[in-house]
């Protein structure tokens, strides 16, 4: 293994899996619905088997369906003109899109802003493309995680390429506010940074919040690449269908990176995501109903048994506070919750390079049928 990946071994996803398995615990760890998505798009996937489509090598940049339903969606969500023909770039879900991104557009050296925590892939991607990740982190503040934007703004130096965003955020489920999305656009512009902006989680959202393209802010169009993927609207975390949006240059620098990576993604499945897109938003309400549901249950059941909790605007994640269980160590406390308690999760540490600060946070997955969180909830209050 050579030295830019030295340092990453297995992912953390894998390994807490792998601990769920082996200890028969519910595995409230890695992200992925225990309930598959829609069953008119599986039957779209099946339709598309059969009847000989996307069986070979589908176009490199997506199928035509797909590229102008995700420019549609586009349109109809956010009022954003997106040419399905220039501006649009199917990818072996969002994994892809940010490694091909990252190694088309950092140079050897550059610097790379990311919040943290962050997703795992980040770090490992920007080391691939011989950049340096610079974190800025998220602060707990009220109850939940905070952009501090002095500190963004003190983060970007002359060798910085780009800043990598992500909202609504995992792991900490903040969705950054029109307010901070429009200072961070600010800065793009003013350093003439690129944007990486992933934003998979754009149709999970609670409450009042509201998700926010940050390529909708003025001067952002031209210098931002947006990532979505079919995994996490649609519960099919298993097809790997993403996808970027971006002006015509930055799509073809990714696609660049893309035609070497996978050439092109699953064909099938990308026709069943194009009819998914379509769905009336009827669809993509009850989706975040449910989930609302589903975080109120658990978040319910975490404070019962005596966890700090950050309640999350957005994603299927809560992010909680072990400190209050006497705890300090999250690695520690995830490796032992199998055996003390039954049930998995992730420790936040992993998402970090500060990994102090990151030490007493838990990340649980609530996309979990409801007997599933409830019963993770009665056995978790043993730890009380
Ligand atoms: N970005 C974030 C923030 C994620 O949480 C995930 C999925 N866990 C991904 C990207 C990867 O998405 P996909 O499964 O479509 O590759
Ligand atoms: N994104 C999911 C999570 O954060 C898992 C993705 C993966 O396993 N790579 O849990």
């Amino acid at each position: 293994l050579n030295r830019r990946l030295a340092e990453f071994g297995t992912t953390v996803f894998a390994e807490m899996s792998a601990l769920a398995a082996s200890t028969g615990s519910i595995n409230l760890g890695q992200g992925f619905p225990d309930t598959d998505g829609p069953e008119e798009v599986r039957e779209a996937a099946v339709r598309a088997l059969r009847d000989g489509r996307g069986n070979q090598y589908p176009p490199g940049p997506g199928v035509p369906e797909l590229r102008r339903a995700v420019s549609e969606h586009q349109r109809r969500r956010y009022g954003l003109a997106v040419d399905p023909d220039t501006e649009v770039l199917v990818t072996a879900g969002a994994t892809e899109a940010i490694a091909a991104a990252m190694l088309a557009l950092v140079e050897p050296g550059d610097e790379v802003v990311a919040l943290e925590p962050y997703y795992d892939s980040y770090a490992a991607c920007v080391a691939m493309a011989g950049g340096r990740r610079v974190p800025v982190t998220l602060r707990p503040h009220e109850g939940t995680f905070r952009l501090d934007l002095d500190e963004l703004r003190d983060a970007v130096t002359d060798r910085t390429r780009l800043l990598l965003v992500n909202t609504p955020h995992n792991p900490t489920g903040t969705v950054l506010t029109r307010e901070e999305l429009a200072a961070v656009a600010r800065l793009a512009v003013e350093r003439d940074l690129l944007v990486v902006t992933d934003e998979v989680y754009e149709h999970l959202v609670f409450d009042d919040a509201e998700h926010v393209p940050l390529a909708s802010f003025p001067g952002m169009r031209e210098r931002t690449v947006t990532i979505s993927s079919a995994g996490k609207t649609f519960s099919f975390t298993g097809w790997k269908v993403g996808w970027i949006t971006g002006s015509p240059e930055l799509v073809t620098a990714v696609r660049s990176a893309k035609q070497f990576l996978t050439y092109v993604s699953a064909g099938p499945f990308q026709y069943a995501v194009a009819e998914a897109l379509a769905l009336p938003d009827s669809y993509f309400d009850g989706l975040r109903a449910g989930l609302t549901a589903k975080r109120d249950l658990l978040t319910a059941g975490l404070e019962e048994a005596g966890f700090g909790v950050f309640r999350p605007s957005g994603t299927y994640f809560v992010t909680t506070d072990i400190r209050p269980l006497g705890e300090s160590d999250g690695v520690a406390f995830c490796r032992e919750l199998p055996k003390r308690a039954g049930v998995v999760a992730i420790p936040t540490a992993v998402f970090y390079d500060d990994r102090e600060a990151g030490a007493p946070f838990v990340r649980f997955a609530f996309c979990k049928k409801d007997e599933v969180l409830r019963e993770a909830a009665t056995r978790l209050a043993s730890l009380a």
